[in-house]
């Protein structure tokens, strides 16, 4: 029998009406004749109450008790939708992260999955069970209690779906699936139907928080098909696959498939660094060893012999960063330290950008059309990325929506069969 694993998210399972409508998903899936593994989040702002807990008690809570704090709030929801089930007579069985043979490094607030040991799971689902998982958690090699970090029931989901080779995993939330942009910005915003874990990945990373980047790359890496859907409606939401399936029903790819952007960006620059060979790994190591991530990189030369340094960081990690320049800038004789932590990040992502020129060129004129400045650029194969003063944020994504006609969805489809 095929085997489907469906992830519940917190909002899914808020309340006991909604376990109860999330039973009864599972029990039209189960009636369709699939074998189905369930994987379920705590209840909506469980997470954050038991971190509030820890906090109120200890500034630095140690990370092995925080981690058996924070699984409880996945093991109430697992019962809880067995004994939904049960009402309607099904047979289901819950199990914790251990029980269902999840083994992981010992990072206790962001442990990564080292293999699933799927023998119990295997024999439930053989004597008839719907199978309903914790997400969010493991056990280390020593049995201690580990966690996946926020947003990790969906990796939990991914790694059993991967481990049992299901048909799909399907991820079930409270929006219908991946837009071309946030609908909440773009009313004109349009439901991909599918889309590349490549594309995924970059949404993901860009801020759209439609899933766990975490579980993305296990996705793609195991080829898992993964659907993002609403468990509020019958939409079938989005298809997250790879490319060569979708090109099997399509012909062409749309040349831009979504619109993300990220507020959340600073920008910092060293101006006048006298130049030597190695000048950018002296000026970004200890910015690293602090642990503080860069995105994008710009490096000028003057003719005057000294450079223009310039990245962009998260805005949390703003005043760490900016702390490190000020010393280098003594320790390397620099000019002055410019920073600008009211910058946004608009990027468009498409895996046919591959094989259409003129996008970039695109973007940027329909962004001076509006008198938008771009402060910075990048590009990849499949994405291109620009900074922007942050109060056109809005304004941009429109914009590049409307340039693009995203409004249509994807207008090179190409259905054989139509
Ligand atoms: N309950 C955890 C969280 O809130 C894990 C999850 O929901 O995926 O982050
Ligand atoms: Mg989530």
């Amino acid at each position: 029998m095929a085997l489907l694993v469906q992830k519940y998210g917190g909002t899914s399972v808020a309340n006991i009406e909604h376990i109860e409508h999330v039973a009864q998903r599972i029990i039209n899936t189960k009636n369709e004749g699939y074998d189905v593994v369930v994987v379920v989040s705590a209840m909506g702002g469980e997470t954050d109450r038991l971190i509030r807990l820890a906090e109120d008690l200890h500034d630095n809570p140690h990370p092995r008790e925080l981690a058996a704090l924070l699984a409880t709030g996945e093991q109430v929801s697992v019962a809880l939708l067995c004994m939904a089930l049960h009402k309607h007579g099904f047979k289901a069985r819950s199990y914790t992260g251990w029980q269902a043979g999840i083994i992981t490094d010992d990072s206790f607030k962001k442990a990564r999955i080292q293999k699933v040991q799927t023998e119990t799971i295997s024999e439930a689902l053989n004597e008839g069970n719907i199978v309903v998982v914790a997400g969010f958690q493991g056990v280390d090699s020593n049995g201690n209690i580990t966690t996946l970090g926020r947003g990790g029931s969906d990796t939990t989901a991914v790694a059993l779906a991967a481990a049992l080779n299901a048909h799909e995993c399907q991820i079930y939330t409270d929006v219908e699936g991946v837009f071309t942009a946030d609908p909440r910005i773009v009313s004109e915003a349009k439901l991909l139907k599918h889309i590349t874990f490549e594309e995924m990945l970059e949404l993901a990373s860009l801020g759209a928080k439609v899933l766990q980047i975490r579980a993305v790359e296990f996705a793609g890496k195991f080829q898992i098909p993964l659907r993002v859907a609403s468990t509020f409606s019958d939409c079938p939401g989005t298809l997250v696959t790879y490319e060569e399936k979708i090109k099997g029903k399509v012909m062409e790819q749309p040349k831009v498939s979504g619109i993300a952007f990220n507020r959340n960006e600073a920008r910092l620059t060293l101006l006048g660094v006298p130049d030597r060979l190695g000048i950018a790994g002296i000026i970004l190591g200890p910015v690293s060893e602090a642990n503080v991530d860069v995105d994008m990189i710009i490096q000028n030369d003057s003719a005057d012999g000294t450079i223009d340094f310039t990245f962009t960081v998260n805005r949390e990690d703003f005043n760490k960063a900016n702390e490190i320049l000020k010393k280098l800038a003594t320790e390397l004789d620099a000019r002055d330290v410019v920073t600008d932590n009211k910058i946004a990040k608009i990027s468009l992502v498409g895996v046919g950008m591959r094989s259409h020129p003129g996008i970039a060129t695109k973007m940027f004129t329909t962004l001076g059309n509006e008198g938008i400045g771009i402060k910075m650029i990048s590009t990849s194969e499949i994405k291109i990325s620009v900074v922007i003063d942050e109060k056109y944020t809005e304004l941009g994504v429109r914009a590049l929506h409307a340039a693009f006609r995203l409004e249509q969805g994807p207008t090179e489809e190409f259905d054989p069969e139509g």
